[in-house]
Formats: C-alpha cells, sequence, structure tokens
C-alpha cells in the first residue's frame, strides 16, 4: 500500500522522527549487544550524547567482518524467545552472516515490501508471482509476506522450472513477476528458443519487480521490451532487512528508501567523511526500528548516490540511484573516485561497442593515465576510419562528463581482448607495479 502519512512527510518532520528512533536504536544496541557496547566504548561514543543526527560522524561504522566474526546469533539484541524467524547469507565468501527476526520485524518487513509493490503499482487485485528462492534467502519469504500484506495473490512458486513458471503465468494470470533480473532474461531467452507460440504479451503479465543482483539500464530495456512489462528495480540487503530497503516506482529514475526504518549516509571509502547529498560514495545503514538484529552504520561496501528531485509520484522519501558497483572495485585516477561499472554504464550507451574492454592505468611522472580499450562490432570495424574516430571522441566526451576526467579511447578489434572464464580481467593498474 501506499502509506501516504509516511511516504509523504515533510522534510522537517522525518528528520525528527529519525532523530527520535534513532537514539532509541543507538541505545537499544548499545544495552544489548556487547559487540555494539564495545565498539562505541572503545571510539569513546556513547548514546546520551547522541543530541542531533549531526552527531552520526561520531558513531563507530559495522562491518561486514564484524558480522561475520559474531557468526551466528553475536549481534542478536534480544533473547531466542522473542526471534520467530531466522535468514541466512549465502555465504560464499568466508562464514555466512545470520540475521533473525521479531513478530514486529516482520511486520515492518511486510509492510516495506507491501510499499514497494505499491510503489511499482501494483494493488490487491494483483496475482504476484514469487520466483525468487525461498528459504534462508531472505527474497522469497521477504516478498511473500508483503504480497499478503497488500492483499494482493501470492504464487509461490520459488525459483527455477521455467516450463512450469511459464504454465503459471499463463493458467493463473500472473500480473505480476518477481524474481531476479537475470532470472527474468532466461526466461525469455527459454521461450525464445523452446516454445515460439508462447508470447509474454497474450498474457495477464504487466510488471515486475526486480532485484537481488545490480542490473542496468539496457537489462531493462530488454525485459520491457520482451516481456511487455514495466520493469522495477527493487532493493535490499539481508543484513538491513532483506527486500525492501528501496524501491522505484512510476519515474523508474531512481528508488525511493524507506526513511522512516532505514537512516541512510553515503560516505567516502577511503576516509569514512560523509558525503554531502548528490556525492557518489559508499551507502552505509542504519536501522531505526529492527528489534532483533540492530545494524548500526553498516558499510554496505555498494556505490550510490541520494537526492531529492521532488519526484512526481508524490513520495517524499530520498532516492538513491541503481547501485552501480561495490566500493572494494574503487580506483583513484588524479584524485577523482572512479568505479569500473561507471565506465561500463559509459560503454554500454553506443550499440557499436561490445561489453568487452579493458582499463588500463599508468603514471608517466606525477600524472596518472588512463587508457581504455574497447571491442567494436564486426559492423563498426568493417566501416570508415572517421565512423571509427566519430565514435572513440563520444565515448571519450562522455567520459570527460560522467566521469570528470580524461581517458585514451582505443577501439580494437572484435575478439581481442582475452576473455576469461571466470570474473573478467577489466582494470590492469601498472601504477602498483612500480
Ligand atoms: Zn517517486
Amino acid at each position: 500500500m501506499f502509506n501516504k502519512e509516511s511516504e509523504t512527510l515533510q522534510h522537517s518532520k522525518l528528520k525528527e522522527m529519525q532523530y527520535e528512533r534513532m537514539k532509541w536504536s543507538l541505545r537499544h544496541a548499545y544495552e544489548n549487544v556487547p559487540f555494539y557496547k564495545k565498539s562505541f566504548d572503545d571510539t569513546g561514543f556513547h548514546p546520551d550524547q547522541f543530541r542531533s543526527l549531526d552527531d552520526m560522524q561520531r558513531v563507530p561504522f559495522l562491518m561486514k567482518q564484524d558480522m561475520r566474526a559474531n557468526y551466528p546469533f553475536g549481534l542478536f539484541a534480544v533473547p531466542m524467545e522473542k526471534v520467530v524467524r531466522l535468514h541466512s547469507s549465502s555465504g560464499t565468501t568466508g562464514n555466512a552472516t545470520v540475521v533473525g527476526y521479531t513478530k514486529n520485524d516482520l511486520d515492518v518487513w511486510g509492510e516495506v515490501i507491501a510499499r514497494t509493490i505499491a510503489c511499482a503499482g501494483g494493488g490487491p487485485k494483483d496475482i504476484i508471482q514469487v520466483a525468487y528462492g525461498y528459504g534462508l534467502f531472505t527474497g522469497g519469504l521477504g516478498v511473500h509476506y508483503g504480497v499478503e500484506k497488500i492483499g494482493a495473490t501470492v504464487v509461490p512458486v520459488s525459483g527455477g522450472n521455467t516450463e512450469r513458471q511459464l504454465m503459471l503465468i499463463k493458467d493463473f494470470g500472473t500480473t505480476m513477476l518477481a524474481c531476479t533480473p537475470s532470472y527474468a532474461i532466461n526466461m525469455t531467452d527459454y521461450v525464445e528458443k523452446n516454445k515460439p507460440d508462447f508470447d509474454f504479451r497474450k498474457t495477464k503479465l504487466r510488471s515486475g519487480i526486480f532485484g537481488a543482483e545490480p542490473w542496468t539500464e539496457q537489462m531493462r530495456r530488454e525485459i520491457e521490451s520482451r516481456m511487455g512489462i514495466d520493469a522495477y528495480d527493487i532493493y535490499g540487503l539481508s543484513e538491513v532487512i532483506g527486500p525492501g530497503v528501496s524501491c522505484e516506482c512510476s519515474e523508474k529514475s531512481g528508488l525511493h528508501v524507506f526513511e522512516d526504518h532505514f537512516y541512510v549516509e553515503v560516505i567516502d571509502p577511503e576516509t569514512g567523511e560523509i558525503l554531502p547529498e548528490g556525492e557518489m560514495g559508499e551507502i552505509v545503514y542504519t536501522s531505526l526500528t529492527k528489534e532483533a538484529c540492530p545494524v548500526i552504520r553498516y558499510r554496505s561496501r555498494d556505490i550510490t548516490r541520494l537526492y531529492h528531485d521532488g519526484c512526481k509520484c508524490g513520495r517524499s522519501f530520498i532516492k538513491m540511484e541503481k547501485v552501480t558497483g561495490r566500493s572494494d572495485d574503487m580506483l583513484i585516477i588524479r584524485g577523482v573516485n572512479v568505479f569500473p561499472s561507471q565506465i561500463e554504464a559509459v560503454l554500454m550507451e553506443n550499440e557499436n561497442t561490445e561489453p568487452h574492454y579493458q582499463i588500463i592505468i599508468d603514471r608517466t611522472g606525477a600524472l596518472d593515465d588512463i587508457e581504455i580499450m574497447v571491442e567494436v562490432n564486426e559492423r563498426i570495424f568493417s566501416d570508415e576510419i572517421k565512423v571509427l574516430n566519430q565514435l572513440s571522441n563520444r565515448i571519450r566526451q562522455r567520459i570527460q562528463s560522467v566521469l570528470g576526467i580524461s581517458a585514451k579511447i582505443t577501439l580494437v578489434e572484435p575478439r581481442t581482448i582475452a576473455r576469461s572464464e571466470g570474473k573478467a580481467v577489466r582494470v590492469i593498474d601498472k601504477r602498483k607495479l612500480k
């Protein structure tokens, strides 16, 4: 549901509410979780000293490794008898992180997902097929209860078994699909290969809420045109609550953060300083109402920026840009923070470039040089040199205006950049070798 009372709160009222809730959350964490008590004490911060939101700078961060070190229940702030649900990350790198929920936490979660569905234009009349995985992963059950909360009909099919997914879309008259964007693309590939008679446009499907992995505007266009639907980005992380931290509205121009439950800051990943609104950096989360697992200044490593744009949908909550990368990937070139994903986004604007590129950074004297090697497709490669020059000029200008750095652009023949079986080698930083 569109919770007008909360979601259109005046800025000053919201800040008052956040301050009151923050005071509670800091105290709750400090008094009930030995980790927070120690971490606050070590930096000389006490919740009694918290006089305004400007004091956030003094509150220590919570890192991913702190969560792992406290595996499984070390960060819980309530006794186990109050915890009614556990979820866990897959733990592909190091220990898994475990999160718990009280009854109230589940209510809040249902509420923010119900708002997410409303944000994407959904309501009680919708039939929502949840093709996120059910289980310890927060995607499936997280979305599930929000669907029920808004009074829509949930189809809890979970992930995989594409043949059955398609059958249900058709037979049950699914109107909204919830899954990862890559699985949505898989479904369309499957249809093109195996089911020439199946036409998404002849089903009742009209929208989708896609998340749990970063995706580009190009993927949005592809899903929208191949399925004939509106595709909305939803964002969340299990450490904070799961899906339901923020979501896109009808404008599709950034994701509104549910600021009455989650306080957000963007920091410089190098210095930890809070950056002014609008600047790109690492997003940091603090839960304002969570009982079982409060997170205080959790460093997500996700890179984005926050801004108000007087959104036409009427929601006053701050927006975050689609997450484009991780702070672990950040490069510093001539003092400017640059993320390979920003460069990739610029390259993907051109239809004649391939998604294969390499960024080479070197230093001549005191200056950093950056060269971007970009593969072009067959079609343009056989074209006149003038056309190729125009393309490289256009990329250079876009890099300059988007990133604020000048780069040398080298277009290379199709299939000349080495392919990798695993993670592609995008960056070669020769500065480190000197
Ligand atoms: Zn909006």
